[in-house]
């Protein structure tokens, strides 16, 4: 990406022109319908734990929140949500937690994983498509995972930018920690998802330019990005957002662009996007949003759960029906994996290149 393509991404990222928006949503959902069509599919979500060692600053679930109740699922808890999900038709799911910290942790998780696998492939097809999202691990960790038989995993870089990076998480939590963390995903053979939070203290629309950059880079397979929503009970919460007054919009144009510039991976409308907007579902999948995420944890635990505040959660009947009517189809019975994924692994030299559509004279055209 050329610096002037970056300066105009942040330009168009800034712009409160309704029509240039809506053009560009139009844009977005073309590439998108062209390139996956109108399906929608589910990840039955089952946030298993709310343990975490990290001390992240804008997240609920850190270890300093001394103001929620931890829980941890029991493992045939876990199973019985993943099998009822599998009977349902969702056919992948993710599992989530806080990080993962020793040893008996990622024995427990190797163990869940090959049994959910095991069990699910016993009634019909390959089973269940397994996402995890268990944070920093080493690379002998992820691919033991590998090996019991997860094949995607979501890890979110947050802001591509360093600084910011190190302005929001503790000294001992290392930006570059997490590339690596990335390249070993890569590398073991995940598809990968990442994403950032829009609209953080001290971010500017040239950081999300970057963002988009990052994420073209790294040449990534899935992205979950959403608007920041501060949680009280964190530090982070104390500083007032200074240059990105509308996250809402800014997180559907950051959407909508990366859906034009990556036409073939998945991106999820995030429950972040629909906890602060009511249309938030609806304007996620018209700029190009193709994977939504219910939550199957049990609804006593859900409060629990909070990595920001005032999460909404939708029941499977009404996200069904909210999609139908934005023109979608939520797609069970299939595992919905990102089709970028298998193209650059079909290639020797990974094809991230926008051909055709080339953000940098949406201007112009319009
Ligand atoms: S963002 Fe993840 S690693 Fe950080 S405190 Fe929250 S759950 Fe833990």
């Amino acid at each position: 990406m050329t610096p002037d393509c970056k300066t105009e991404i942040a330009e168009i990222l800034r712009n409160t022109d309704p029509s240039l928006d809506r053009q560009l949503l139009d844009k977005a959902d073309h590439c998108r319908r062209q390139h996956l069509g109108s399906a929608v599919y589910p990840r039955g979500l089952i946030e298993f734990s709310n343990s975490c060692p990290r001390n992240c600053f804008y997240c609920g679930l850190r270890r300093g929140n001394s103001l929620i109740r931890r829980y941890h699922l029991e493992r045939e808890q876990i199973i019985e949500l993943a099998l009822q999900a599998y009977n349902d038709g969702y056919h992948s799911i993710c599992l989530q937690s806080g990080e993962l910290s020793s040893g008996r942790e990622m024995d427990f998780m190797v163990d869940l994983v090959s049994t959910i696998k095991r069990c699910s492939s016993k009634k019909s097809g390959p089973g269940l498509g397994i996402t995890l999202s268990l944070g920093e691990l080493t690379y002998k960790q992820y691919r033991r995972l590998w090996d019991a038989g997860a094949h995607r995993y979501l890890l979110r870089i947050e802001t591509s930018n360093p600084l910011l990076f190190q302005r929001i998480h503790p000294p001992e939590q290392n930006y570059n920690r997490r590339l690596e963390c990335l390249e070993a995903l890569r590398e073991i053979g995940y598809q990968v998802g990442t994403g950032v939070m829009i609209g953080l203290p001290g971010q500017s629309y040239e950081d999300l330019a970057g963002d988009l950059e990052f994420f073209l880079a790294k040449d990534i397979d899935m992205l979950g990005m959403g608007p920041y929503i501060p949680h009280p009970d964190t530090p982070l919460a104390q500083e007032k957002p200074e240059s990105i007054p509308d996250a809402f919009s800014t997180s559907i144009r950051m959407l909508a662009l990366a859906r034009i510039l990556m036409p073939d991976i998945n991106m999820v409308a995030s429950t972040a996007l629909q906890s602060i907007h009511p249309d938030g579902l609806r304007l996620g999948l018209k700029a190009g949003a193709n994977i939504v995420m219910p939550v199957l944890t049990p609804e006593e635990k859900r409060k629990d759960y909070m990595l920001y505040a005032y999460k909404k959660y939708r029941d499977f009947e009404h996200l069904k029906q909210d999609i139908q009517e934005a023109g979608y189809e939520l797609t069970l019975w299939q595992w919905g994996d990102s089709p970028h994924y298998f193209k650059r692994r079909e290639l020797s030299t990974p094809d991230c290149s926008p051909a055709g559509n080339n953000i940098c004279s949406l201007r112009q055209r319009t």
